[in-house]
């Protein structure tokens, strides 16, 4: 728990959310701010910053984060999707809680702004 972080926040049921999934390790929630049909944020319990804080003992959670993403679009009839993770403000960072963006239900384009 970081005592100034937005999603430490919502997992600690602070500040509310769309949940989507929750277990000892994650949290799936709505994007307050969707850029497609579907989009929602997977992330972990323990505050993490970004990829770049990962550690080797973190592979089995980032692995998790994905899959359960991919699980809950499933789930959502969503079979095409993006999955993006920005780490640092210059990459599109806003809160430094890692967080795997899903986004679906419309047509991408390449390369991303
Ligand atoms: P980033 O730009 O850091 O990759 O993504 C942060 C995401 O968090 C944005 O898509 C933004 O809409 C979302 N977000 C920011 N504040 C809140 C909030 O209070 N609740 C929810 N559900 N999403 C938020
Ligand atoms: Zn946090």
């Amino acid at each position: 728990m970081n005592d100034n972080c937005l999603f430490c926040k919502i997992i600690q049921g602070q500040i509310p959310a769309t949940k989507l999934y929750e277990d000892a390790d994650i949290l799936a929630f709505a994007d307050i701010s969707p850029q497609a049909p579907t989009h929602f944020l997977v992330i972990p319990k323990r505050h993490l910053s970004g990829p770049s804080a990962a550690s080797e003992a973190d592979e089995a959670l980032l692995g998790k984060i994905m899959r359960v993403g991919a699980e809950i679009a499933k789930n959502q009839g969503v079979e095409q999707f993006r999955l993006v993770i920005n780490n640092g403000a210059e990459a599109g960072q806003t809160v430094f809680h890692l967080h795997l963006h899903v986004l679906g239900g419309r047509p991408m384009t390449w390369p991303p702004g």
